[in-house]
């Protein structure tokens, strides 16, 4: 099964991830993980000229072109069996990469898909995305309100100093939630007239109950 998640930033997305995650493996049951937004945050880090490019779309907000994450999101998929379970967090985000993987999808005979639409209003979504502190070692997603770590601004896990990530400041975040409108809100009809789409009230769900009510 492939879970596709749908949402504005913020919505809860990584959050979901991270428990569905820890449920699978307690029941030691394999779930994929693959995030675009992780696979271009390691291609920042790298010292090349597309690295740079990449940094500076990031940085503002924008999307990187359908072309490279059709290529960056390709490679990575095709390295895990096709019976495997995945979440797809962040991909895709556009029409043209959405008819991209259904074409993977039937090439290489991967299961079928369920997308989840995480949805939630925008006030909510800018103080959650701003408050958002990340463990720069594994990726955990802490928040300065909701989700505090056990020693301030330390890694509950690895006890790492917790950073903001640089595409977290509210003009960056306006930035994505207009994108995300224009480009990836069309997503919604393509996966309605599918048949594969399930709403959910991120703002009033807890996870626990997402994942009881979507997860098989
Ligand atoms: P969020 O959902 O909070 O915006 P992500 O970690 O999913 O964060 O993505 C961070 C950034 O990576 C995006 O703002 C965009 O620049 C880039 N990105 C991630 N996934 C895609 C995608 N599918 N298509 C184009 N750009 C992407």
């Amino acid at each position: 099964m492939l879970y596709i998640f749908l949402g504005k930033p913020g919505a809860g997305k990584g959050t979901l991830a991270e428990y569905a995650r820890i449920q699978y493996s307690n029941k030691k049951k394999d779930l994929v993980y693959i995030s675009t937004g992780d696979l271009f945050r390691a291609i920042c880090k790298l010292e090349t000229k597309l690295a740079k490019e990449v940094k500076q779309t990031l940085e503002e907000g924008l999307l990187v072109s359908d072309d490279l994450t059709n290529r960056v999101f390709l490679e990575k998929f095709l390295q895990y069996d096709n019976n495997s379970n995945f979440i797809l967090d962040g991909y895709p985000r556009t029409v043209t990469q959405a008819k991209f993987l259904q074409e993977t999808i039937i090439k290489h005979n991967f299961g079928t898909c369920k997308v989840l639409y995480l949805d939630c209003a925008q006030k909510v979504l800018i103080e959650r995305i701003c408050g958002r502190r990340i463990c720069p070692k594994c990726s955990r997603v802490y928040n300065v309100v909701s989700k505090k770590p056990k020693v301030e601004n330390h890694c509950d896990f690895d006890n790492e100093l917790l950073i903001q990530r640089m595409d977290d400041s509210k003009r960056s975040v306006v930035t994505r939630i207009k994108v995300y409108e224009k480009d990836t809100e069309p997503l919604i009809n393509f996966y309605s007239e599918l048949g594969i789409l399930e709403k959910i009230n991120a703002e009033s769900t807890p996870v626990p109950e997402i994942f009881k009510k979507v997860f098989v």
